[in-house]
């Protein structure tokens, strides 16, 4: 395994994933065929008619749960990488503007949150660049990271190089970053940072039917930072990834569990909290890249 110091001697880097998709999910007031599904009831209505009441529990995480996350942020001094659907920032200027004052990375959940991957190579090139300059022009800087939403198609990697990404984190492969060969048009391999992301630590297991309670998923992501971190000391430093969205983790019910998350992981000697970018630009420097071959 790839053996990586993170600054001051930490052991065990944490990322938390701050997604917003809110405003750029699946509408035909966006031209889409059918409704974002109501995951929270595990109804999928394959109708073209909107769905209004999803549409405003979908508007709560900008309006209501964007403001508890960045105060508990805030509160804590964390520096993390909110993945952003480009147009759910386009369409929240206030929260957008509260991001980066913040000090957060901002990484590319694509121009809106949709699925991109049944996209033609055209479209798709044209899907990963607007979202780079849309996320530019909101936040003052390109995006240096990149999330699908659900899948990546053959092609994807090698778009996000061309079009300047640094790494990507369609990957659930493991606890450390490490680079990738990415075999471009003309037979040469060039290289992308791969982030590794998790879906068992992330909150979205509180919002799909049927789902883990609050203290379920808060003994969850702590049994999966204690053990890391455990292991990081014994056998060489390790990379937790937390994921969270604004609709989903926003909520009274379920906010304190992120609180006492905090609580548990921060002020601890060997714990690097800190964004994607950080991790990948760590690991590259320690481990420059070799062409294969
Ligand atoms: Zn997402």
């Amino acid at each position: 395994m790839t053996e990586i110091v993170w600054p001051g001697g930490a052991r065990l880097a944490v990322s938390i994933v701050v997604n917003v998709e809110e405003g750029s999910e699946m509408t035909i007031a966006d031209g889409d065929k059918k409704p974002e599904p109501v995951d929270e009831l595990g109804v999928a209505l394959g109708i073209p008619i909107r769905n209004f009441v999803n549409e405003s529990n979908y508007q709560y995480g900008i309006r209501a749960g964007a403001g508890r996350v960045l105060d508990l942020l805030e509160e804590y001094q964390l520096e993390t990488t909110f993945t952003a659907a480009a147009l759910a920032l386009e369409r929240a200027p206030d929260m957008t503007a509260r991001i980066v004052q913040q000090g957060h990375e901002v990484c590319s959940h694509g121009w809106r949150w949709i699925h991109q991957f049944s996209y033609d190579e055209e479209r798709e090139r044209d899907f990963i660049r607007k979202a780079a300059q849309s996320i530019e022009q909101t936040t003052g800087t390109r995006p240096a990271g990149w999330l699908s939403r659900y899948l990546h198609t053959e092609r994807t990697r090698r778009l996000l190089v061309e079009e300047g990404y640094r790494y990507h984190m369609d990957d659930l492969s493991d606890d450390l970053p490490r680079w990738e060969d990415v075999a471009m048009a003309d037979g040469t391999a060039r290289p992308l940072i791969c982030v590794p992301y998790a879906l068992d630590t992330n909150d979205m297991k509180m919002w799909t039917a049927p789902s883990y309670t609050p203290d379920q998923w808060l003994a969850y992501a702590t049994n999966s930072f204690d053990w890391l971190l455990d292991e990081a000391r014994r056998k060489g430093p390790r990379m937790l990834s937390v994921g969270l969205h604004l609709r989903i983790i926003g909520r009274p019910g379920r906010i304190w569990a992120l609180k006492r998350l905090l609580d548990h992981v921060t002020g601890k000697p060997d714990i690097w909290i800190t964004s994607r970018r950080a991790i990948a630009e760590t690991f590259a420097e320690q481990h420059p890249w070799r062409e294969p071959g």
